[in-house]
């Protein structure tokens, strides 16, 4: 072992100490400094130009120099390998889990008819005999983690089109979570148009936390893609639902962005913010540009996507809102304990493949985790998704400076047509700076709550993110 004497006088260079390499930088406009995200750490701050000229020789520092601690702390600089950490993360985040999640369709059906749709809808509701399935299936999967702790989220279809079926399997879920002294709790993805005050206090009951709801534009440019099947419009009485009822969740508000809308991304923000405040709802809005459909390609009703710095733009402001330390993998589907059921019992480990059953890699009856394979009706529908976690199968990935927030995008995309890559790959500034504006936000919320400002707390003229502790901006 290294002796006390033979540290003294070490460079941070000697000492393993050196510039992170996921480090995106962008001039602040205005000043001189400059913004600094760190990816592996999820962290993003603002630097002096003493303190970025620090950074720039932090080899030849003193290994004891006081800018090493800051530096470190925020991940901008390591003494670690952060890619094989990665790596780690990757192959730990398919089979670790403090609990299990559920994606539960109790039916394929929908009200709507969205040409961008990317399901194949088929009718049909779960069966009594699918639900006692499931229910043993969670029993296996939190048996086979040695967990107890159940996440479930409602989608379809349209998963209020079957709202007993919803109330009488979140009653056996969450029983069998209390039953273990665990916790339960619920999300659901609707569109937004059943959502009638009995429907919001059955959900409650069902310790729905979150529901996902999408609304495309205002009136008309909402009813352009957001049409009753059969045609009929849906904006006013969306609308009308998350404004007159007293909603015991929070609402996402996802807005679908293409070509035919994008010049309304603002506006909806600005209608979303004044509905929530009108409501008392706790509802929030979100921008997400519209992928391209094989669905939609068959029926020849593909929308207008976004391209080039429209695409990025969106994909900015979408990603700067869920910004987070890199984890070494994108998505459920490259968890084992992570697994979406359709209304037939078919297994799928991904969320696009609910209504393809050739995806399906088994079923709520059959499949046990404690020998996936062996009870997988086709296991590499099963596989081929995990396998595509951290390390990523791909060099130009692994080079990559993207790689701890992308991951080498949606697998499920990189598996069935090609590697979908963050729009704004080019543009690191764009996304640093829509960081930063965002560390100011919440540095302004802080000092307005709390009655006192974030400050940096530090003294250094860094400006902390104001998150508290780990300089995350989550
Ligand atoms: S594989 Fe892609 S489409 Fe499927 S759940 Fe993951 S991110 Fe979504
Ligand atoms: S998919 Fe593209 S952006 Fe993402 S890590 Fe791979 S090369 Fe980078």
């Amino acid at each position: 072992m290294e002796s006390n004497d033979a540290r003294e006088g070490r460079t941070a260079g000697e000492a393993g100490w050196h510039a992170s390499r996921y480090n995106l930088m962008a001039k602040v406009p205005g000043t001189r400094n400059v913004a600094i995200a760190n990816l592996f750490k999820g962290t993003c701050a603002e630097y002096t130009p003493i303190e970025t000229y620090l950074l720039s020789v932090i080899d030849e520092l003193d290994e004891n120099h006081p800018i090493i601690e800051r530096l470190a702390k925020r991940g901008v600089i390591c003494n670690f390998d952060e890619r094989a950490a990665l790596d780690t993360m990757g192959r730990a985040a398919c089979s670790f889990g403090r609990g299990i999640s559920l994606t539960i369709c109790p039916t394929m059906g929908c009200n709507f008819d969205c040409p961008y749709c990317f399901e194949d809808h088929f009718a049909g509701r779960m069966s009594d005999e699918v639900q006692d399935d499931i229910v043993a299936l969670a029993e296996r999967m939190l048996d086979a983690a040695s967990a107890k702790n159940i996440h479930v989220t409602w989608f379809g279809g349209e998963p209020l089109l079957a709202p007993d079926i919803i109330e009488s399997l979140s009653g056996r879920l969450m029983a069998l979570a209390d039953g273990r002294g665990g916790t339960y709790d619920a999300g659901i993805i609707t569109n937004g148009y059943l959502l009638t005050q009995e429907v919001a206090e059955m959900l409650g009951r069902c310790k729905v936390t979150e529901a996902q709801v999408t609304i495309d534009g205002l009136g008309a440019t909402h009813d352009a893609t957001r049409r009753l099947a059969g045609g009929g419009p849906t904006f006013e009485r969306i609308v009308a639902n998350l404004r007159g009822c007293k909603l015991p969740f929070s609402v996402l508000v996802r807005h679908n962005v293409r070509e035919g809308n994008r010049h309304e991304v603002d506006k909806l923000q600005a209608f979303v913010e004044r509905l929530a405040e009108e409501s008392g709802n706790d509802i929030s809005y979100y921008p997400a540009p519209v992928a391209a459909s094989e669905v939609a390609d068959e029926r020849g009703e593909q929308v207008g996507l976004l391209c080039g710095s429209d695409a990025s733009e969106i994909a900015v402001r979408e990603e700067a809102g869920r910004f987070s330390r890199g984890r070494g993998h994108y998505c459920g589907a490259q968890s084992i304990w992570v697994i979406g059921i359709d209304e037939r019992g078919n297994l799928q480990k991904c969320w696009e493949a609910v209504d393809k059953p050739a995806l399906s890699f088994g079923t709520a009856r059959d499949w046990d985790p404690s020998n996936p394979l062996e009870t997988a009706s086709n296991p590499d529908n099963l596989t081929r998704y995990l396998n595509t976690a951290c390390p990523v199968p791909d060099d130009e990935c692994r080079e990559c400076v993207w790689l701890p927030m992308c991951t080498g995008g949606c697998p499920h995309k990189r598996l069935f047509s090609e590697r979908k890559c963050v729009a704004f790959r080019d543009d690191p500034e764009a996304y640093v700076l829509a960081l930063h504006a965002r560390i100011g936000e919440k540095r302004q919320g802080a000092a307005a709550g709390t009655g006192k400002g974030t400050g940096d707390g530090n003294g250094s003229g860094v400006a902390e993110d104001g998150a508290g502790g780990d300089g995350s901006v989550e």
